[in-house]
């Protein structure tokens, strides 16, 4: 759909003014969703400015699309609240490295996305301006923490969203609203401009409705940058240009299939293995991943400390107000827990700890690909909750178990449409290894166009 809607961009069949304006019209009309914070006020100058460009034969490879950004990626002059009374008030004063990349192939930026307060949480609830909605199935939660930039694309309020993907905050709301997503692998993507939780694990990465859309941002987005010393200078390959892959070993693992609460949404992943290993003339291996059973466990200590440290900043004086004083429950527990996994007395006992079971992980990972070369799983391991209900900090956290070893093995990893149970969208999730986007994207796009 991107593909096609790019084409009637350039050859004039459709302005970038009316793509934008019909997307303005959606966000109007559907403001219950509460899919955006802000929306941008310029949309429809900035598309008169890139229709000329058009005209000229000088637009960039996103001329007129509407790109909505999760609220922790700065831009300029753009609230950048992280969804939080803490900088409730504050505006970007520079672009992020990936707005920069977008601004320059003349992406138009619609708005800024809600989602859960600071990325910390995986429903789309604890965002101070209210709960995101689910366009695909409201009374079960959007996910999160990307919930904004998942509703908007499901609900036909942009064409692509940046959201960031932590421990899973990208593929947990693609799959709860139906729609696709793509974590690259660590240091794929400059962080350089997101307000970080945790920056072990941290990375941007795009939210759309077609396999197509997700890979041309990628694209776009990917790549070394000066300000970010962990982004990694390897070429970025031509994602867009999808070759056919047939003869694959596809893994799957029996340690997912133990962790899996809901017994359907694995047999329905096993049967989505099976038919693309039929369609692909790929055989299914089963893989050893031992230690996966304690990726929740290894990743929240880290993800706690990480995030204590990296919001000292916000104590009041030079960004918002004081973060203790003004966030959320959540946000709270984790500042209280990463200060007393940090006290000196621990000697950084329980972080270290954690970095070692963290490197168990990945190993699991590498020797799984050394035998397979991609890996399918659940995306989570139960149906969404329903909106408003109450759980207790474990059984969240238990949400993100499929999909926080790829952060922790530093992998990158995607989501496709797998089905719907009770008429709630599944997700299929791929594992791919680091810096593998390409084979990623081929496999997607092959799931994509066997289903449609
Ligand atoms: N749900 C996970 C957490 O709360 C992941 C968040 C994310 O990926 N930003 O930490």
């Amino acid at each position: 759909m991107i593909r096609e809607k790019l084409k009637d961009i350039k050859s004039g069949k459709l302005s970038a003014k009316k793509n934008i304006e019909n997307f303005l019209k959606m966000i109007k009309e559907n403001k219950e969703i509460n899919a955006f914070i802000y929306v941008n006020k310029d949309a429809l100058k900035q598309a008169e400015v890139v229709d000329k460009k058009i005209k000229h034969g000088k637009a960039g490879r996103l001329a007129g699309l509407a790109i909505a950004v999760k609220s922790n990626i700065n831009v300029v002059d753009m609230p950048i609240t992280c969804a939080s009374k803490t900088l409730e008030n504050y505006y970007g004063v520079f672009d992020s490295d990936v707005i920069k990349k977008i601004k320059q192939e003349d992406g138009i930026i619609i708005g800024m996305a809600n989602m859960d307060e600071f990325a910390a949480g995986m429903s789309g609830e604890s965002s101070c301006f209210g709960p995101t909605i689910n366009p695909a199935c409201p009374e079960r939660v959007p996910g999160g923490s990307s919930s904004g930039s998942a509703a908007a694309v499901a609900a036909g309020m942009c064409d692509i969203a940046l959201g960031s993907d932590t421990g899973g905050s990208i593929r947990n709301p693609a799959s709860n609203c139906g729609i696709v997503g793509v974590k690259p692998s660590y240091g794929r993507v400059s962080r350089y401009g997101l307000i970080d939780l945790s920056m072990s694990f941290d990375q941007i990465g795009p939210l759309c409705k077609d396999v197509y859309g997700c890979a041309l941002m990628l694209e776009i987005i990917a790549g070394k940058s000066d300000y970010d010393s962990i982004s990694y200078d390897k070429p970025v390959e031509n994602y867009t240009n999808f070759k056919k892959t047939d003869k694959l070993k596809i893994g799957i693992s029996p340690d997912f299939e133990k962790l899996c609460k809901d017994k359907r949404i694995y047999t329905l992943i096993k049967n989505c293995a099976e038919k693309l290993a039929k369609e692909t003339n790929s055989k299914i291996k089963k893989i050893n991943l031992k230690y996966v059973d304690l990726a929740v466990q290894t990743y929240y200590p880290i993800v706690y400390v990480e995030f204590f440290s990296g919001t000292r900043k916000f104590d009041g004086r030079k960004y918002g107000r004081k973060i203790e004083d003004s966030c959320g429950e959540e946000v709270l527990r984790r500042i209280i827990g990463g200060k007393e996994i940090s006290k000196a007395e621990y000697h950084g006992m329980y972080y270290r700890k954690a970095l070692r079971v963290k490197d168990l992980i990945k190993k699991d990972f590498d020797n799984a690909f050394n035998d397979v070369g991609i890996i399918i799983a659940p995306v989570t391991p139960s149906l969404p909750t329903k909106l408003g209900d109450k759980i207790n900090p474990e059984e969240a956290y238990a949400f993100d178990a499929f999909t926080i070893p790829a952060n922790l093995a530093g992998i990158c990893s995607g989501v496709v449409k797998a089905g719907k149970i009770d008429d709630v969208p599944i997700g299929l999730q791929i594992f791919a290894p680091a810096f593998n986007e390409s084979l990623l994207f081929n496999i997607m796009k092959k799931w994509e166009d066997l289903n449609i």
